[in-house]
């Protein structure tokens, strides 16, 4: 398999290693332009063209095709390939063969670094952040209608606000439908067309310390889940002496129903897990749990970008600012969706019609 990968790369660059065509150096040329010469220059039109010219076909095979059909449940040549800068590792010919010489010592890829808060679970960021508010607010509290002509907003339990500037983090396509008839069809068809995947995490804790000393696992084979996080390795506060806690990810949408369900689908990570050597088929788990997103991934197909900004457009000028992964529709992580909050709170301050900081978000209940 390394081989092949190898050959892959090398091929994705310079053109097959049996029967190469090789260009007759002229003379006064330099004697590296006799080589064989990069096979395309073009940019790769879609992310499948990009697997093979950047990773090659043996990786494309062996990870990325299988890895990336299973987690994004589309075609992959109907996704395009904005998204990819700092996210994927793009190792450069030497560092594909050094990493298959021996495990790299320096850190590769996007995630070989992250922060995590010592105690408290990801929820200590938000708590950070909670002292610093200077308004009221309101949890379980669903907005379930929008009006741009009023400035309103209707929530669930009846309780109706009005608004000068509505920053929405709402995912893009239930904003859309919250404003009914309020928004134009061309904005209703723009947001019917955005893609998603929904995400299923199965939560294990299993009655064994230190399993792995891995972050996150990637799993191209036929498992049920693509990634593990290993949750317990993001802080040892995450887990009760002597046990260990991991998250499986299942991505399902429309083209890609979940297999089964409810208990049924946590007995199948768990076997999965097994399957794969992440857990012994001896261990005990000891607690697990299933929490549902219903938006996961925004998928980049080659509509995406012109559709978003239809919405964006219609809404900035009915009062409503986007901000973050669901309703800026991108593939932000939490770090790029808290600049993203601080990004529109200066344009909204910026344009001064921002709700006066000493006022409640929710200044007007009617
Ligand atoms: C499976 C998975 C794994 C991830 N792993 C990582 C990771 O390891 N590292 C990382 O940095 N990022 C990770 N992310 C990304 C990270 O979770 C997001 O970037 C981040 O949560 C986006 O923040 P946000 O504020 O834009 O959206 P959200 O966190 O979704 O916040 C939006 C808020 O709007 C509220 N809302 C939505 N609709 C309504 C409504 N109708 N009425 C009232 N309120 C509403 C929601 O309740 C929510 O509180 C992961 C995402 C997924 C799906």
């Amino acid at each position: 398999m390394l081989k092949e990968c190898l050959v892959g790369a090398i091929e994705a660059r310079f053109g097959p290693l049996k029967n190469p065509v090789l260009r007759v150096a002229a003379e006064g040329d330099a004697p590296s332009e006799a080589l064989p010469q990069p096979l395309n220059a073009e940019p790769p039109r879609n992310f499948e063209e990009f697997i093979y010219r950047v990773w090659g076909a043996g990786v494309a095979r062996h990870f990325a095709i299988p890895y990336n059909r299973k987690l994004w449940a589309v075609p992959l040549d109907q996704m395009e390939t904005s998204w990819l800068g700092g996210r994927v590792p793009m190792p450069d010919l030497e560092e594909m063969i050094d990493g298959a010489l021996q495990p790299v010592a320096r850190p590769m890829g996007p995630n070989a670094r992250f922060a995590y808060p010592l105690k408290g679970g990801f929820q200590a960021m938000m708590d950070g952040f909670l002292p610093l508010l200077e308004c009221e607010l309101a949890c379980g509290a669903a907005v379930v209608s929008v009006s741009p002509s009023q400035r309103a907003v209707r929530l669930a339990d009846g309780r109706r606000f009005s608004y000068d500037t509505l920053i929405s983090t709402m995912p893009l396509p239930r904003l859309v439908a919250a404003m009914g008839s309020e928004a134009p069809p061309h904005v209703h068809e723009a947001a019917a067309a955005l893609r998603h995947v929904s995400v299923r995490c199965i939560n294990l804790g299993i009655a064994r310390g230190n399993i792995t000393d891995k972050h996150w696992i990637h799993y191209p084979e036929d498992t049920v889940f693509h990634p593990i996080f290993v949750q317990g390795n993001a802080s040892p506060h995450c887990n009760p002496p002597g046990g260990f806690g991991l998250t499986c990810e299942i991505t399902y949408s429309k083209y890609k129903a979940l297999p089964c369900d409810g208990d049924a689908l946590v007995e199948r990570c768990i076997v999965d897990c097994v399957r794969v050597g992440i857990i012994r088929a001896d261990d005990q788990v000891i607690v697990a749990n299933q929490v549902d997103m219903p938006y996961a991934y925004v998928v980049y197909d080659h509509g995406r970008k012109a559709q978003v900004d239809a919405v964006r457009q219609w809404c900035e000028a009915a009062g409503i600012l986007l901000a973050g992964r669901y309703s800026e529709w991108e593939y932000y992580n939490s770090d790029h969706a808290f600049v993203a909050g601080k990004r529109v709170a200066e344009k909204a301050r910026l344009a001064s019609v921002s709700v006066p900081s000493n006022q409640p978000v929710f200044p007007s209940a009617a």
